[in-house]
């Protein structure tokens, strides 16, 4: 079967290279110049910096994404590095470090030992998200029994009073939501799965990639080609023609037409929407797509430090103001931002020092609002005015942790909501796609299938976004059309 792909980022390219393995031939057209979407890696004054992924997980011998990469025939194509620390966590106003250890039983003893009243509450918490993640069969490699997913009320219930239901402790509770930032958490309202599969995989075996995300990329993008298949960039979709439900062919920007039997959709759906013709799809579903509202977006500071002066970090150095701020950092707040950031570094050749930081906060579409029409490279003398001093902040916060920054920085620049919306093509640059809520979870989960009959969808907006998640998808959106459980199985077999 011909299989086009629109959007060659970490959906795109699992699905397609999960296809390209079951013989079909795959053509994935990405828009950038450079694959990957949240993996891609750009560089600039000869330093590589990661657009997106920072942390993984998954990829240790018998972790879900090491089978299914294995598989694939690429594990030994990239190099997911093990840390020993899930992340440090520095509170400013009350002075204190955590410095949180991977693994079940030494995260347990840890915390026990700066907790001591909460010992067993630790246990029985850190033994339900485990439990929690086992929910998601997939993750596991496990065929769901019956077709639909059963879940328990704890899987549903908001991450923050999950979290509240085992630990009396309000420091503690704080503490245990330093994994916030890596789903953009807002109290009441996110699940605690989301907050289950991303302790889990960061308890378990946390890992960066050794050499940059976007070696991941170009590994699925190898699996595509040995299928002879194609990723092609600089191929922006702007047209999708529909005839009785069914796509006819898909135009990029160029004026070039692609055909296939089957067409896979990794962009945001309300992108989708502005390019498939109308009557396609119902207004009702239209309406759904549009109306699911987004996580926020992000403001990232790229800093390249003189060599020799910042010692490297393997995992993320998390810096935030107060302990009761946890829960505020996905808040649009123009006075107190950023409540949080979050530090990732690439080590020299010798790894002991840092070559650059990335620092992550997260910020609402609204901070930028004003400047949607600008494009990138054609922005405004007020938005840079405003982009330098939303730096200065974030560098302040740094500061409190690498007092001497400012002396070591070698080149700065910074990324807004702005950039990623015009990187990722996500709406108001939203870094985790549609926000999954307790309060209507069924809305902000999508069906692969749609209502064109040879047109699928994958990547973050489908179901759980990152690298716990969008692999997953990838699969079931590949099992749409091979037949369910026969991906999974194969996976399961492979030696
Ligand atoms: C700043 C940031 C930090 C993150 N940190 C982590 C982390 O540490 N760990 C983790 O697990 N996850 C992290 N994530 C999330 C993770 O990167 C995403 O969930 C994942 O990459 C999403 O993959 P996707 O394929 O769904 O979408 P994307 O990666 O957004 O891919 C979509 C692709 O489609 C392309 N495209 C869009 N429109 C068109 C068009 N019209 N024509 C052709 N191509 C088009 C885009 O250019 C892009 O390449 C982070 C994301 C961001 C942005």
């Amino acid at each position: 079967m011909e299989i086009v792909v629109i959007g060659a980022g970490l959906g795109g390219l699992f699905c397609g290279a999960l296809l390209a393995k079951e013989g079909h031939k795959v053509t994935v057209l990405e828009k950038n110049a450079l694959i990957g979407g949240g993996l891609q890696t750009f560089v600039r004054k000869g330093e590589s910096y990661e657009t997106g992924m920072h942390v993984a997980g998954g990829f240790h011998e018998q972790g879900s994404l090491y089978r299914i990469c294995r598989y694939l025939g690429i594990s030994d194509r990239f190099e997911p590095a093990p840390s020993d620390l899930m992340s440090s966590v520095t509170y400013l106003a009350e002075g204190r470090t955590y410095d949180i250890p991977a693994g079940k039983e030494a995260f347990i003893e840890y915390l026990s030992c700066k907790f001591p009243d909460e010992r067993d509450n630790i246990r029985r918490y850190t033994d339900a998200v485990f439990r929690l993640s086992q929910e998601e069969k997939l993750f596991y490699m496990k065929s769901e029994q019956g077709g639909y997913p059963v879940h328990s009320d704890e899987f549903l219930m908001p991450a923050d009073q999950f979290i509240a239901k085992y630990i009396d402790n309000p420091e503690l509770r704080s503490l245990l939501a330093f994994v916030n930032p890596l789903y953009a958490g807002v109290a009441g309202h996110s699940p605690a799965y989301l907050h289950a599969m991303i302790s889990v995989m960061f308890i378990d075996h946390p890992c960066r990639f050794a050499g940059g995300s976007n070696r991941l990329a170009e590994a699925l993008a190898w699996v595509i080609e040995q299928g002879g298949g194609a990723v092609l960039t600089r191929r922006n979709v702007t047209r999708i023609q529909v005839e009785e439900r069914m796509i006819k062919c898909v135009t990029d920007s160029e004026g070039r037409e692609y055909r296939a039997d089957m067409y896979i959709s990794d962009i945001h759906p309300c992108a989708l929407l502005d390019m498939i013709e109308g009557k396609a799809f119902t207004p009702g579903y239209r309406e759904r797509l549009r109306t699911i509202p987004d996580t926020v977006s992000a403001f990232k500071v790229f800093i390249k430090v003189k060599p020799g002066t910042i010692p490297f970090s393997d995992h993320p150095v998390s810096i935030l103001d107060n302990m009761s701020n946890a829960w505020k950092l996905s808040a649009y707040d123009p006075q107190g931002w950023p409540h949080g950031v979050s530090c990732f570094m690439a080590p020299s050749e010798d790894g002991k020092w840092a070559t650059h930081i990335s620092v992550l906060s997260l910020m609402s579409w609204d901070e930028v609002s004003r400047w949607a029409d600008t494009r990138t490279g054609h922005r405004t003398p007020e938005y840079e005015e405003w982009k330098r001093a939303r730096t200065e902040k974030v560098i302040d916060m740094v500061s409190n942790v690498y007092p001497g920054i400012r002396e070591c920085t070698e080149d700065c620049f910074a990324a807004s909501p702005l950039t990623f919306r015009d990187w990722l093509g996500s709406r108001n640059g939203s870094i985790y796609g549609y926000f999954k809520d307790t309060e209507n979870l069924v809305m902000s989960q999508l069906p692969i299938r749609t209502k064109v009959g040879n047109l699928l969808l994958t990547g973050q907006n489908v179901n759980m976004h990152g690298i716990g998640g969008v692999p997953m998808t990838a699969i079931e959106t590949a099992e749409t059309i091979t037949g369910m459980g026969v991906i999974v199985n194969k996976i399961k077999n492979a030696r």
